[in-house]
């Protein structure tokens, strides 16, 4: 059954160009410049979101809603599921506890049952989506070789993307792999590989812009890209909403 678009009844397979996010952390100017820079590219046929949506930053709700304009698809990451009550804040630092709990305080019942509903692994043509790893979807930070390995053993499907730690990489099978640099084309071939965007709403790679990845399936390529956008006045919205000052300060180091 070909998935059918949120907005209209497309086929999802005639979807040509896909735009891939990762860890937007309710930065809605960096999830808009994102969007705006892609479709400057080429219009956008839908997102595919990595998880963490939410967490972190001041614009939860809106950066659900901004989602959920565009046909979508969407798997749930740790910072999500805190935030819609599915899972407590145990495992959590205390800054991101802190915004996990102001986050869980300021979504709407609505927006709250569209995380809880979020699966953890999605399969859609020849991508599985997840915001781990395969060995464990919600907290695996997919960062080395041996992770990648017994990952890509379990992988169903010839390509994968992951988010959670906030890094634009790659692994393909057989031990290659690397940071991936901006503008790096990776044709959709033979060889199987998972890849990471890198963080959109909170870069950890030193390069404070926003990271993400465009899937265009005519030409069969995975590209990515960096998006600049407005930090400072990012920075103050996270201060003004009362949230821990280092989740400001951060943004603006990439890290
Ligand atoms: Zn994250």
């Amino acid at each position: 059954m070909p998935y059918a678009h949120a907005l209209c009844s497309m086929p999802y397979a005639l979807c040509v160009r896909t735009l891939i996010v990762a860890d937007v952390h309710a930065n809605l100017a960096a999830f808009e410049a994102v969007i705006a820079q892609a479709e400057a590219m080429g219009a956008i046929d839908a997102i595919w979101c990595l998880g963490d949506l939410v967490g972190y930053g001041a614009e939860p709700g809106e950066c659900i809603a901004l989602l959920r304009s565009y046909p979508h698809r969407a798997i749930a990451g740790n910072h999500d599921l805190v935030a819609c009550g599915v899972m407590g804040t145990e495992d959590f630092n205390r800054p991101a506890a802190m915004a996990a709990e102001w986050t869980l305080q300021r979504l709407t019942e609505d927006e709250q049952a569209f995380l809880r509903a979020l699966p953890l692994t999605l399969v859609e043509a020849d991508f599985t989506l997840v915001h781990g790893s395969l060995r464990d979807p919600v907290w695996d930070y997919l960062i080395s070789d041996r992770i990648a390995e017994t990952h890509l053993e379990q992988q169903p499907t010839p390509y994968c993307l992951v988010g959670h730690s906030h890094l634009p990489l790659v692994f393909y099978e057989g031990g290659r792999h690397g940071f991936v640099q901006e503008g790096l084309r990776l044709r959709l071939g033979a060889e199987r590989f998972v890849a990471n965007p890198g963080g959109l709403g909170q870069p950890r790679d030193g390069d404070p812009r926003a990271a993400y990845a465009v899937l265009d399936l005519d030409a069969r390529e995975l590209t990515f890209h960096r998006a600049a956008y407005d930090i400072e006045a990012t920075q103050a919205k996270i201060r003004d909403a009362g949230l821990p000052p280092i989740l400001a300060d951060r943004l603006s180091q990439g890290r």
